[in-house]
């Protein structure tokens, strides 16, 4: 006997009232493109959950695209069998001795109200006929083993073996924020931060040729690939920063520059963010990791936006983040060495606590709108999708 379904749970997403229906069809939409490769799989979307029936594809397989997937609270293998009783006290039995563990309970639940047993007897009924038949306890409260059975109309579904989701919202279902993407190893955990909360990405990087080279743009559109496993299809926007970066350098004390190449670079993030219609910024910046990124910093620094920036690493440890990188399976590719525009102009003493006033000064001293207009006008455009990518 095998299982032949797997049950999709939404868990997080049961509390959303009236807009569980969108959440419901951008999540069956995802989990179809992340299965794509599995062509005998069928879907039925039900207000409750998503059930996948396998007509013989590989269920580990399967599970393992799943588990990756954002919005999905737990997956569980189940077998789609007739309700009679006596089956179902067959079924249970032969499908808990596959199962390790000592301890279990029995949760039956009757989606159909006409089934002559009530849940609680059909729960009776199965935990005595395995306490019979196994050396197996009884535990409500923290059970290894969960025997699960949904008395539908059409059948029933009894399951006994349940994984872990990744939990958060189906992407797609939030707005969409410009996110800034370096190259490094936090940018892209940041991003799958955000795409787990739901939200949509799209990607700025500033570009510093010939000082940074152009290996990067192979870098980044490698690690976007690897996001596309979340959302299939990602805007690349690369600024030229070169003028801007040695403008800098020529006219404001050496020990701001990064403060002042910093708040270039939320100004253009904040242009873009407006001309494509996104709601906010965001970015891989944590409290306390260089120098600006102290409290401090972080002011003189948002002072050019008023759109929310979102900072998902802001209380991460770097080990933290690595542990994620490596997850998400970047970080074979943020550890590829390259020069960024922020390691290349790296001054030696930079302001941890920069005056709001001298960065104002020093900024006078050249016209950066229109620099920053003429940088906008020379954005390439990339866009990563899953499968290949191509150049607008
Ligand atoms: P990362 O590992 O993501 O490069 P970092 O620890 O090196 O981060 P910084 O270089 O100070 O930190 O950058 C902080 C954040 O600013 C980055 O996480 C990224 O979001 C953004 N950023 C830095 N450099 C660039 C760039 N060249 N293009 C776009 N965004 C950038
Ligand atoms: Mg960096």
């Amino acid at each position: 006997m095998n299982y032949d379904h797997i049950m999709v749970r939404f868990g997080e997403l049961s509390t959303k009232g009236k807009n569980k229906k969108d959440f419901i069809r951008v999540l069956a939409k995802n989990i179809k493109n992340a299965l794509s490769d599995f062509s005998s799989l069928e879907y039925i979307v039900q207000f409750d959950h998503i059930y996948i029936k396998l007509n013989n594809e590989n269920h580990d397989e399967v599970i393992k695209v799943l588990q990756d997937i954002s919005g999905i609270h737990a997956l569980s293998l189940v077998l789609k069998t007739n309700d009679d009783i006596e089956n179902l006290k067959k079924v249970t039995l032969e499908l808990i001795q596959k199962e390790d563990g000592k301890t279990f309970k029995v949760k039956a639940k009757r989606a159909n109200k006409a089934y002559p047993i009530i849940s609680d007897e059909i729960n009776r009924i199965i935990a005595s006929n395995i306490l019979k038949n196994t050396n197996l306890k009884v535990d409500v409260h923290n059970p290894d083993i969960l025997v699960s059975i949904e008395i539908r109309e059409e059948s029933a579904y009894v399951s006994t073996h349940t994984y872990k989701g990744a939990g958060g919202y189906p992407v797609g279902t939030g707005a969409k924020v410009m996110h800034m993407l370096s190259g490094g190893i936090d940018s892209p955990v940041a991003a799958y931060l955000l795409l787990k909360r739901g939200l949509t990405i799209e990607c700025i990087h500033f570009a510093s040729p010939p000082y940074t080279n152009i290996g990067v743009i192979t870098k980044l559109k490698d690690l976007l690939s690897k996001l596309n496993k979340y959302q299939e299809r990602i805007k690349l926007t690369i600024i030229p920063f070169t003028k801007i970066q040695e403008k800098i350098y020529e006219v404001s004390d050496e020990s701001y520059a990064i403060t002042i190449m910093r708040r270039m670079m939320y100004r253009f993030a904040d242009r873009l963010s407006k001309i494509n219609h996104c709601m906010g910024i965001s970015n891989g910046e944590s409290v306390g990791q260089v120098a600006s990124q102290t409290l401090e910093s972080m002011n003189v620094i948002n002072a050019v936006t008023n759109v929310p920036v979102l900072r998902p690493l802001v209380a991460m440890d770097k080990l933290d983040i690595i542990d994620f990188s490596r997850k998400i399976d970047c970080y074979d590719i943020s550890i590829r060495p390259y020069e960024d525009c922020c390691t290349i102009f790296d001054p030696k003493n930079p302001k941890t606590k920069p005056a709001l006033d001298k960065v104002i000064e020093f900024e006078s001293r050249f016209d950066y709108e229109s620099m920053i207009e003429d940088a906008l006008n020379n954005r390439e455009v990339i866009i990563v999708k899953k499968g290949d990518e191509d150049i607008i």
